[in-house]
């Protein structure tokens, strides 16, 4: 079933809302509680022509085939639009939508913290989420506090599934390939939780064995696409051991809480997610998230950090980070990619001198 089929399917016989989401953070199961199917715009497969006249021709390609896919018109099966306070180029979008484009559409902004994180930031979260969901309430009606609970341990149950299947990979007993993996977890990205749940289960018991004992590296940035780096590492039997991307592990192992109060739950939820740009975390705390993920993970070679072009947040730390990669003598590879573009022969042979630097 394609993605637009399954949407369709929810709306029509299951009576559930859909709501396009931009990148990255939001709390989704105030969305799910609220029947709602949260529907993450991230790389459309489209080629960009409208949204050209629209933005600066420096903007990153996430942020100009979101905005193509709605000047296409390919948004009409949405009932409403979700902006988090990503970056700037994510403030722009939103701006040039709700203000420029006349859609007819209800527009929701939600503005978490950036980091340093104080106790105002927790209040200011809390705070937040329930205004998103007083204005989401005049929309959809009101929330019950009971589902949005179901929700919570919904997401956590999605959540440990994911740990698990990472935490298996990275020690080498996930036998999927590169490609399978990233195939499987990005459908969270519209799946409902009912549905992303035994499929993340059925996944994990079918690949849960010895993978190939190949060498293996980590791969960062904001998404693996164009999918090509996967197939590639693939056919040299390389092994991604973990990810530090965006669509990732910084946004889906979530740690659970067990807090009484469900926006408590989702409050502390966010402050210990894994650390990212697009949240300021200090780069101290990605340097040892790094570190980390490379001291757990088996036969670590190497760190790729797979850049979409023009993506600020990201280049800001990526000169430190490399640095400190230098530190402990761990080869890096900075790549710069345009989202749905094919894998080029230039890449490949960047790839290729750089796993003969480590000895792949
Ligand atoms: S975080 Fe980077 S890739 Fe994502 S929308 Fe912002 S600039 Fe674009």
């Amino acid at each position: 079933m394609t993605r637009k089929e399954y949407l369709i399917k929810q709306k029509d016989e299951k009576g559930r809302k859909l709501f396009g989401i931009f990148p990255a953070q939001y709390p989704r199961e105030i969305l799910w509680a609220m029947n709602v199917v949260p529907v993450e715009i991230w790389d459309p497969p489209l080629k960009v022509s409208h949204a050209n006249a629209h933005v600066q021709p420096y903007i990153c390609s996430v942020v100009k085939l979101g905005l193509e896919l709605i000047l296409q018109g390919k948004c009409d099966d949405l009932d409403g639009f979700l902006f988090p306070h990503t970056c700037d180029s994510i403030q722009n979008l939103a701006s040039i939508v709700y203000n420029y484009l006349g859609l007819e559409k209800p527009c929701y902004f939600f503005y978490h913290p950036k980091a340093p994180y104080r106790d105002s930031s927790r209040l200011y979260y809390l705070e937040q989420l329930k205004v998103l969901v007083s204005r989401m309430e005049k929309q959809l009606g009101p929330l019950d506090l009971s589902v949005l609970k179901q929700c919570i341990e919904r997401g956590q149950q999605v959540a440990s599934v994911l740990r698990d299947l990472y935490g298996l990979r990275a020690r080498g007993e996930l036998k999927a390939s590169n490609s399978e993996f990233y195939q499987v977890i990005r459908q969270g990205e519209y799946f409902h939780p009912d549905d992303f749940l035994p499929l993340l289960e059925e996944f994990l018991a079918a690949s849960k064995g010895q993978a190939d004992s190949g060498p293996s590296v980590i791969l960062s940035g904001i998404l693996p696409n164009p999918m090509g780096i996967l197939t590639f590492l693939d056919n040299l039997g390389i092994r991604v051991a973990y990810d530090d991307f965006m669509i990732g592990s910084r946004r889906l192992l979530i740690p659970p809480s067990d807090l009484p109060d469900p926006f408590e739950q989702l409050t502390e939820s966010y402050f210990r997610m894994p650390p990212c740009t697009t949240r300021a975390s200090p780069i101290a705390q990605r340097r040892d998230y790094l570190f980390n993920m490379i001291d757990d993970a088996t036969g670590v070679k190497g760190v790729i950090f797979y850049m979409v072009k023009f993506c600020e947040p990201e280049w800001f730390d990526i000169p430190n980070l490399v640095d400190e990669l230098k530190t402990r003598e761990i080869p890096a590879l900075v790549l710069e990619i345009e989202l749905n573009q094919e894998f080029s022969g230039q890449v490949a042979t960047r790839l290729e001198a750089f796993m003969e630097m480590i000895g792949i």
